[in-house]
């Protein structure tokens, strides 16, 4: 099936290459793409999946789109990078404007780096340094809802949920946070106020040594495509107010239009003090993420000792993802992507609803562009990527979870194709099965 090439190329990577949480003893198997344009990745042997992944939730306009390659084929042409530190330049600040100009207004500070992880990362520090500066040095601790999945490095990975975050290894060397129950009350059932109490109580009795309450407003998404009420920000937030905790929102993975607002947080009317933009920030072409904050915590943070943000990666604010990054959300606004998340959810809600009648599928949900049939016992990824790539579709299961988040320009049969698929899957695993990889 694979030429020369190919195999070469193929055995190369699983001798050398670390691919995500995978071992290097017996790696799954990886299939090597050769192009991808539209909502098509070809793979070397020239078979075409239909992508339901959008590439980590990043690639929203599909591949390979002529309006983001322009972009950066000029940008490249013209400052690729330049150092960030005493230098500035149109890129940083035409996304800069832009971002302020659809994001809530009072989050006016902007901080540029380089991935989702580093991004949190950095609200952390906000927080910590905010807290110090407003002599509360000793409101060091973060409190977050389990079931949340905010990245890999340490105190990212200190504010994911316990159990399922992947991490457990390093529980010892871990900052220990406090963690509330994760938000029980679905998206689309009424409200209820025994929701919110344990936070409240936890809050209540922590908040002395509390910098900053951290979590995906409505939805979590690697940590279980979980979507709740809007309300529990609402409360959340007044809580922080009367705890004087800040709140951060991390809408790393529900940022640009993926839940049908252009943000989550927009559902709930709540804005947060520190939000985490990365994923679909750069339409999937380059790694960016940015973190906002209000006056109030740069100002605070300003006016204290050291006198500065103690942070700056070598590659602060790249103008190449900048460049990509601002066409990207012209891109967005420009197109009408209100309406197609609106017909991808309907169509979603119909085509996945048969999976609900199966005895071994627990939940069927889907909140904008994102699809998900949780089945009762975890699922075999390796055999269903199989599967999947047999069917001519691209769809990565984790935990107990088949899911899809296709790119915004999916026409209604495409969809129909990963629907179907994830359907047949949800069919023909009846459980059982074995543990899989962790990470979506
Ligand atoms: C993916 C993700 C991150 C981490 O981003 P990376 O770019 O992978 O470091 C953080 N938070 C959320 C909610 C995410 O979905």
């Amino acid at each position: 099936m694979h030429d020369a090439t190919t195999a070469e190329l193929l055995a190369f990577d699983r001798h050398h290459l670390w691919h995500p949480y995978t071992s290097m003893r017996g790696p799954l198997p990886v299939f090597p793409v050769a192009s991808a344009s539209g909502v098509r990745i070809r793979l070397t042997d020239g078979r075409e999946l239909i992508d339901g992944m959008s590439s980590w939730w990043a690639a929203i306009h599909g591949y390979s789109h002529p309006v983001l390659v322009a972009a950066m084929r000029d940008q490249a042409g013209t400052l690729a990078h330049v150092m960030f530190g005493g230098l500035t330049h149109e890129p940083a600040v035409a996304l800069g404007r832009k971002l302020l100009a659809i994001t809530p207004g009072p989050l006016t500070r902007i901080f540029f780096c380089d991935s989702g992880s580093v991004s949190v990362e950095v609200a952390l520090k906000m927080a910590l340094q905010y807290q110090h500066a407003r002599g509360r040095p000793e409101r060091r601790r973060l409190l977050t809802v389990r079931g949340g999945y905010h990245g890999d490095t340490f105190h990212a990975m200190s504010v994911c949920d316990p159990v399922t975050g992947m991490h457990t290894i390093f529980a010892g060397s871990l900052p220990r946070q406090l963690f509330a129950p994760r938000p029980q009350c679905r998206f689309d059932a009424p409200w209820d106020p025994a929701d919110i109490t344990p936070m409240a109580d936890l809050l209540a009795r922590h908040a002395g040594e509390v910098a900053a309450v951290i979590l995906e407003p409505l939805v979590q998404g690697a940590g279980g495509m979980w979507f709740y009420h809007p309300r529990y920000l609402r409360e959340l937030r007044a809580l922080c107010d009367r705890h004087q905790v800040l709140l951060i929102f991390d809408e790393i993975a529900t940022g640009f239009g993926r839940t049908g607002s252009l943000f989550a947080c927009e559902q709930a009317a709540v804005v947060p003090d520190i939000l985490c933009l990365g994923k679909a920030l750069t339409g999937g072409c380059m790694t960016l993420a940015a973190t906002l904050a209000t006056d109030a915590v740069a100002e605070t943070i300003s006016a204290a000792e050291p006198g500065a943000f103690m942070h700056g990666p070598t590659f602060m604010a790249n103008p190449l993802a900048c460049r990509v990054a601002l066409a990207s959300v012209e891109l967005l606004l420009d197109s009408p992507w209100q309406e197609r998340i609106r017909a991808m959810q309907e169509q979603m809600q119909r085509e996945l609803a048969p999976a609900a009648g199966l005895a071994w599928v627990r939940d069927v949900r889907v909140l904008g562009g994102i699809g998900v049939i949780e089945m009762r016992t975890p699922v075999d990824m390796a055999r269903l990527q199989q599967f999947f790539v047999q069917r001519g579709v691209w769809i990565r299961p984790f935990g107990h979870l088949l899911y899809l988040m296709p790119p915004y320009i999916i026409r209604p049969d495409e969809l129909t194709r990963l629907t179907s698929a994830l359907v047949a899957a949800a069919e023909q695993t009846r459980g059982g099965e074995g543990s899989c990889d962790a990470k979506p």
